[in-house]
């Protein structure tokens, strides 16, 4: 039975189970004639496809018996979205929280976070992943300080890739898989290609093994990482922009994490995104697709323009049937304030009509 014709339990009951989505018109506008299919992960109950993993890494750590009520203290670096996840597990199985978290991430995740009754700690930018000053550096000093304090570990922890191959990786399976070929909408039945941005690297690299392992190992999985960051592989993708920083967030580090590594050959090409491009993306699907996006998900939609109109991929761009997923990470609440989304959304030309409206009503 649908979750919407049940009584759930919690607002954990409402973590994932997201729409894939047709972004025809998208599609058109970008001349291509594949199925462009977008995994709308905003619609998860704390905002975001982080949130999979914190249900994820908390109930099995209560079942390994590392979390105790009334006396554990969960701490996580992390760029936000994990935190909120966390931070709303915490709350209903009342832990205790701790976020540490770089300054660059916006002050919309931050309330979020205070909101749910975590304690928020911002770290510099710029410090290196293994500086004692750094969101990782910092959660380390106070686990060894607090009584009770845990890291579930993100970057190590395997139920974070896992939480995407047993639950993203097998609904965008079931979607593209049960919905019909027909003239109008033509499907190969199968995801032939899969497109995620990586921070950690869990999404993109746990929905690579759950539809490579249960559904098509020919799948292609394109990884986008920013230009500044070092996660694209091979490595000389990473030099032009070597260090640059970048205000898109959630994707990107100076470091690659273990779970990004740890299953060879999930990622079969890597595509370089940059602000300008993914923030063009964010108003692609603002304004063709409704979708009200954060910026990783233009990175995203970027990535996987920029990999359709390559020499490799553009065979597929042009094939009707091919389904071409997107994942879509997080939601405009989480940057509302930025200026990059005021910009675009109040900072605009105004348009013909606004200013056929201004000389209706005589304002000017
Ligand atoms: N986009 C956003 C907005 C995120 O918060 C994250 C998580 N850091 C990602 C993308 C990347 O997800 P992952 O850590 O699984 O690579």
């Amino acid at each position: 039975m649908a979750r919407s014709e049940i009584v759930l339990d919690s607002v954990l009951d409402a973590v994932g189970n997201t729409p894939l989505i047709r972004l025809d018109r998208i599609a058109k506008h970008e001349g291509l004639r594949c199925n462009l299919l977008g995994k709308l992960e905003y619609t998860s109950a704390g905002g975001s496809v982080k949130d999979r993993i914190a249900k994820r890494m908390i109930e099995v750590a209560e079942q390994e018996g590392k979390l105790i009520p009334g006396q554990s203290v969960v701490i996580e670096p992390t760029s936000g979205n994990t935190g909120i996840g966390l931070a709303m597990a915490c709350a209903v199985k009342g832990y205790s929280v701790i976020i540490t978290m770089p300054k660059k991430m916006s002050l919309e995740k931050e309330a979020a976070l205070r909101a749910l009754g975590a304690e928020v700690i911002r770290t510099p930018n710029e410090a290196a992943w293994d500086a004692p000053e750094s969101h990782i550096g910092v959660a380390l000093r106070l686990q060894k300080e607090i009584p009770g304090g845990i890291i579930l570990d993100q970057y190590r922890n395997v139920n974070n890739p896992l939480a995407h191959e047993l639950t993203t990786a097998p609904e965008i399976i079931a979607a593209v898989t049960s919905t019909p070929s027909t003239p109008a909408h033509p499907s190969s039945g199968k995801v032939d290609v899969f497109i995620g941005g990586a921070g950690t690297g869990g999404t993109v690299s746990g929905i690579a093994k759950g539809i490579k392992k249960a559904h098509n190992k020919d799948c292609i999985v394109v990884g986008v990482d920013p230009v500044g960051s070092v996660l694209a592989l091979p490595a000389s993708l990473n030099e032009v922009g070597e260090g640059d920083s970048y205000i898109v967030e959630g994707i990107g580090y100076d470091f690659t994490p273990d779970v990004l590594t740890r299953e060879p050959g999930m990622i079969n090409v890597w595509v370089k995104t940059d602000d300008k491009v993914s923030f063009a993306a964010v108003q692609l699907l603002m304004r063709h697709e409704g979708m009200l996006v954060g910026g990783s998900s233009g990175s995203a939609l970027a990535g996987a323009l920029a990999w359709l109109r390559s020499e490799s991929g553009c065979k597929i761009a042009q094939s009707p049937g091919k389904n071409v997923v997107v994942l879509l990470p997080d939601g405009l609440r989480n940057y509302i304030g930025k200026d990059w989304f005021l910009d675009m959304a109040l900072r605009q030309e105004p348009s013909p009509l606004a200013r056929r409206i201004a000389e209706v009503l005589d304002r000017p």
